[in-house]
């Protein structure tokens, strides 16, 4: 690991001011939270900032769960682990407990934060192992060793000649399905944006994931009320149960009333380059009773514009049976609408 200079920040305008302070260069600056992405890709060599801004601190402020009106407020500062245990999140989401408490190991919940979750970088072992010359992820320009080479474990929506890499987490994928909104605050000041617009498409410039601008902070997501909500689940198939991440996943919303689809959403992980909304998917389930052929449809609709790489064309057929299965426990689910 390289040498880099470490300041604690205790609320959001002195983590602003630091990073002001820090350099010409924001690349040289990192916020850390919980640790678990940031210092393993320290460790790796693959980033190395000049300067970290611990934000662990702002827990206080930005870290509580909370209902407000009728929507779920969850401070970006919160533990994964919180947020899965918590009994409101627990009923009036399910997709976002199951999501979290599918992802990583225990301890890795207890440590890491909402908002460093849905900030994680690729899994791609290109991407994590310099010695590779080729990743335009890391080295704009450079090419991509995935297309071609161990891929099994890449998209296929959403993925170009620039990168094909995955997005790995499960969080994200609840979010998009329920319409959540994520808080920032920046150095211009702060703003919510839909959470579907945090993730960038890969094309042209795979190194920017985000369209955070430079500084700014996550602090907040909120989930508005909703009858899908409550009608919701988060599946995952993975190589192994537990401890690993999605193969394939969907998290799905559903709102029925007296047998027919009224409102369906339909969130892909595991398959694509960013957090996916299958909304061709979910038209076809709008005003449908939720056969297993309908849910089968929405799955075929989901992966039209699939495109395989050499090792993952698996990904297409499974992630088509993730979306039937889900659909499926879903319609079945006892949902109580308070
Ligand atoms: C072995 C292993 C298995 C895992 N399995 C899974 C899995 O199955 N599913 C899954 O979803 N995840 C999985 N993860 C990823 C894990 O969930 C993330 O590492 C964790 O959620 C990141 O949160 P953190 O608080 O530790 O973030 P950090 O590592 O502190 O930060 C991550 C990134 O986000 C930035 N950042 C953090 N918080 C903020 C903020 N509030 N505002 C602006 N920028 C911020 C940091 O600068 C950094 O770039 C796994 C990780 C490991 C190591
Ligand atoms: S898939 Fe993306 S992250 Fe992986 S080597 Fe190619 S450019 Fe890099």
């Amino acid at each position: 690991m390289r040498p880099f200079q470490y300041l604690k920040a205790t609320n959001v305008a002195g983590a602003l001011r630091a990073g002001r302070d820090a350099s010409d260069d924001p690349s040289a600056t990192a916020y850390l939270a919980g640790g678990t992405t940031l210092l393993d890709l320290m460790k790796l060599d693959v980033i190395g900032p000049t300067r970290l801004i611990d934000l662990r601190a702002l827990a206080s402020e930005h870290g509580t769960i909370r209902v407000d009106g009728d929507a779920l407020r969850l401070g970006a500062f919160a533990s994964m682990a919180a947020a899965a245990d918590h009994p409101d999140v627990r009923e009036r989401a399910p997709v976002i407990a199951q999501s979290l408490s599918l992802a990583a190991s225990a301890q890795l919940r207890n440590m890491a934060t909402l908002g460093g979750n849905v900030l994680q970088r690729t899994r791609c072992a290109y991407f994590r192992d310099p010695s590779w010359a080729a990743c335009n992820k890391r080295r704009p320009g450079s090419g991509c060793a995935a297309v071609g080479g161990a891929n099994r474990q890449h998209a296929v929506l959403g993925a170009g000649a620039d990168c094909i890499a995955a997005y790995p987490g499960d969080f994200a994928q609840a979010l998009i399905a329920l319409d959540a909104t994520v808080r920032l605050v920046g150095p211009e000041g702060a703003r919510s944006i839909a959470f579907s617009d945090l993730h960038r498409d890969p094309k042209g410039a795979p190194h920017l994931e985000t369209t955070l601008k430079p500084g700014e902070i996550v602090t907040e997501f909120v989930v508005p009320a909703a009858r899908w909500a409550r009608r919701s689940l988060y599946l995952k198939i993975r190589d192994r149960q537990s401890y690993e991440f999605a193969v394939t996943s969907a998290a799905v919303a559903l709102d029925i009333e007296d047998g027919v689809v009224g409102e369906a959403r339909i969130a892909l992980g595991g398959v694509a380059t960013r957090p996916w909304r299958a909304t061709t998917a979910e038209e076809t389930l709008r005003g449908a009773v939720l056969t297993e052929a309908r849910a089968a449809e929405a799955g075929r609709a989901a992966f039209a514009g699939a495109v395989a790489q050499s090792h993952n064309a698996f990904k297409i057929e499974l992630g088509r049976r993730t979306i039937v299965r889900a659909l499926l426990a879903a319609a079945a689910m006892e949902v109580d609408h308070g």
